[in-house]
């Protein structure tokens, strides 16, 4: 560029613009030595059943444990690798993480629960997303029952045609699709059952609302009864207390997740809930 605005001023170079790219840069060189060194790790946050309590689930969500800055969270890194692609190698190294995981549990004799990934929009506009899926169950001979795929409702807008055609690459493979996030995109319910969604994952948002609101409660109840009718599980995202859950409990919310049952973990700490979990069960 460098071109005079007008007002005799040159307007090509912006410093702080010029700060943020470079240090855009260098993240995601570090970003890359991470992926490189085994630096982004696993943590599992349970899911159980509101009536009995048992383990349905876990979810798998990626941290990146870096030496000297301790645990990084997802989203301190997750959008800029959806920005700059390297969030496809990240999903593959996800999925790939989670299978061989659950191979080295089945190794322990552990009794396993699936393992839920999430997936961004731009992995699925990358393609090919099911097929790594499929190599990965394979090569560890794990039935796809195993690997739950959640997206968020905002990936699935649009319902373009390589997305839809993916949605039905990974459900053929016999993989449950859950909705991430509900209630903060634009999707109904209708739209979401021709999509064929199984599972609905409401918002932490409106979890938060329970017993604060009565509006909050209704809200909940309309989408659990819907969901319901169109033959979708429904999941309570962020339940932090007692109160919440007893509430989700009478709505009927089939799953719950959150800070009050378990926060995320190591897998390490995971395959202490796998062992009692099977306590559970003898
Ligand atoms: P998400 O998939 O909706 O995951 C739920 C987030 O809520 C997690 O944050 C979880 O730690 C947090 N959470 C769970 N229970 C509670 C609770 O009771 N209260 C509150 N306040 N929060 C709770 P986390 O681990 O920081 O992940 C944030 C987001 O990053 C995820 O939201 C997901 O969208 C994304 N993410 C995480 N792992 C991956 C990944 O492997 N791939 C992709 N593409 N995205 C990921
Ligand atoms: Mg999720
Ligand atoms: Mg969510
Ligand atoms: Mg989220």
């Amino acid at each position: 560029a460098g071109k005079s605005d007008g007002k005799g001023q040159y307007r090509f170079f912006d410093p702080s613009l010029y700060k943020q790219i470079k240090s855009r840069t260098r993240l995601k060189q570090h970003l890359i030595e991470a992926i490189e060194r085994d630096q982004l790790q696993l943590y599992y946050q349970p899911r159980v059943d509101t009536q009995t309590g048992q383990l349905c689930s876990m979810e798998a969500l990626v941290r990146w444990i870096h030496p000297e800055q301790g645990v990084i969270p997802p989203l301190d890194f997750i959008p800029m690798a959806e920005s700059n692609g390297l969030i496809v190698p990240i999903g593959e190294l996800v999925i790939a993480q989670a299978c061989a995981q659950l191979a080295q549990w089945r190794a322990q004799d552990l009794p396993l629960a699936p393992i839920s990934v999430n997936v961004s929009p731009k992995q699925f506009s990358h393609g090919g997303i099911h097929r790594h899926l499929e190599a990965q169950l394979t090569r560890y001979q794990l039935p796809a029952s195993l690997i739950e795929v959640e997206i968020t409702e905002s990936a699935m807008l649009g319902e373009h045609e390589s997305i839809l055609a993916q949605l039905a690459a990974l459900r053929t493979l016999g993989v449950k699709l859950h909705v991430d996030d509900f209630g903060t995109g634009y999707s109904s319910l209708s739209q979401l059952q021709k999509l064929k969604m199984d599972v609905l994952k409401v918002d932490k948002a409106f979890t938060s609302q329970l017993g604060l609101s009565t509006e909050g409660r209704v809200f909940f109840q309309a989408i659990v009864s819907m969901a319901h009718a169109l033959g979708m599980t429904v999941v309570a995202e962020g339940v932090e207390t007692a109160g919440q859950l007893s509430i989700l409990r009478d709505l009927g919310c089939n799953e719950v997740q959150g800070y009050y049952i378990a926060r995320p973990m190591p897998a390490q700490e995971m395959a202490g809930m796998l062992q009692q979990h099977q306590a559970l069960r003898a």
